[in-house]
C-alpha cells in the first residue's frame, strides 16, 4: 500500500460500523474514491476536518491495489465554503454538481479538468448573485468532459450541415436534420441561440462563460434540454434536481 497525498471535495459520507466513515471525495490526482476514517466517531478531533459534504481538503491515504476502499490518514479542511451553507438556494446547486460528480463520474478514473471546474464552481457559487446559471455551465461542461457530449454540429443521423429548423433528439444523443426528423418523432424543435450557447460554453472557461448574457427563453430551453438529456442517460432524475425545484421554482 502506497502512501499518497491529493486534494478533494467531499461528494457524501455514509456511517461505517459504530465508530467509523466511508467518505467519497472527488479528488484532483485520483478521481471519485471511497476512503475509510477509522474511529472518527468517537474521535472527531483525530481528523482537521468535519469533512461535510462538499467541503475542500488536503487527504493523505494509503492507496491500496486491491480494493476500491482506503484507508485515510490524515485529512484538513481547506476550504468549506461558508457563503454556501448559509443560503438554501446555493446549498441546493452545489448539491447538484456533488450529485452530478457521483453519478456520471467513474469510480477511480483522473480527470483534473472535472476536479477545477467542480471547485472553480463551488467558489463562483459562493461569490455570484445568480448561482443558477453556474449549474447550467456546469452541466455543458461536464457532458463535455465525461465523453456524454451532444452532437450538435451537424445531423447526428445524415451527417449533413444544418440549415433549416434543427430537431434535439434526446434518445440519439444530438441534433436532426428536417429530412431525418422521421427518426425520432420526439425530437423538439430547438432555438438556434440555445445550440450556439452549448457550443460557446463548452469552448469557453467558466469564467468567460459567466461573462455570457443568456436570455431566459434560451435558458429555460437549455435547462429542459439538458436535464431530460441527464435524466435519460442516467436512467433517473436527480435527487438535488428536485430539491432546486421545490426551492426556487425556477428549473
Ligand atoms: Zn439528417
Amino acid at each position: 500500500m502506497a502512501l499518497v497525498r491529493t486534494e478533494g471535495l467531499v461528494i457524501k459520507k455514509f456511517d461505517y460500523g459504530e465508530t467509523s466513515l466511508v467518505v467519497r471525495f472527488y479528488t484532483k490526482d485520483y478521481g471519485k474514491i471511497n476512503l475509510i476514517f477509522k474511529g472518527i466517531k468517537s474521535e472527531p478531533q483525530k481528523f482537521f476536518s468535519s469533512l461535510e459534504v462538499f467541503s475542500y481538503n488536503e487527504i493523505i491515504f494509503y492507496k491500496n491495489k486491491n480494493t476500491s476502499l482506503h484507508l485515510a490518514s490524515q485529512c484538513d479542511l481547506k476550504e468549506n465554503f461558508d457563503p454556501i451553507r448559509n443560503n438554501l438556494d446555493k446549498i441546493s446547486f452545489a448539491s447538484v454538481i456533488m450529485e452530478l460528480l457521483d453519478v456520471v463520474m467513474p469510480l477511480e478514473d483522473k480527470n483534473e479538468e472535472v476536479f477545477t471546474l467542480s471547485f472553480d464552481s463551488l467558489k463562483a457559487i459562493c461569490e455570484y448573485q445568480y448561482p443558477d446559471k453556474i449549474i447550467t455551465i456546469f452541466k455543458i461542461k461536464i457532458l463535455s468532459l465525461c465523453g456524454f457530449k451532444p452532437h450538435l454540429d451537424s445531423c447526428i443521423i445524415c451527417q449533413e450541415k444544418i440549415s433549416s429548423q434543427a430537431r434535439f433528439s434526446v434518445n440519439l444523443g444530438g441534433l436532426i436534420c428536417s429530412n431525418c426528423q422521421k427518426k425520432d418523432i420526439k425530437a423538439r424543435p430547438v432555438y438556434r441561440g440555445t445550440v450556439a450557447t452549448i457550443l460557446h460554453i463548452e469552448k469557453n472557461n467558466l469564467a468567460n462563460n459567466l461573462n455570457l448574457g443568456i436570455n431566459p427563453q434560451i435558458k429555460r430551453e437549455l435547462d429542459y434540454i439538458l436535464d431530460t438529456f441527464f435524466e435519460f442517460h442516467l436512467e433517473k432524475k436527480l435527487k438535488s434536481e428536485k430539491l432546486a425545484i421545490d426551492l426556487t421554482g425556477k428549473i
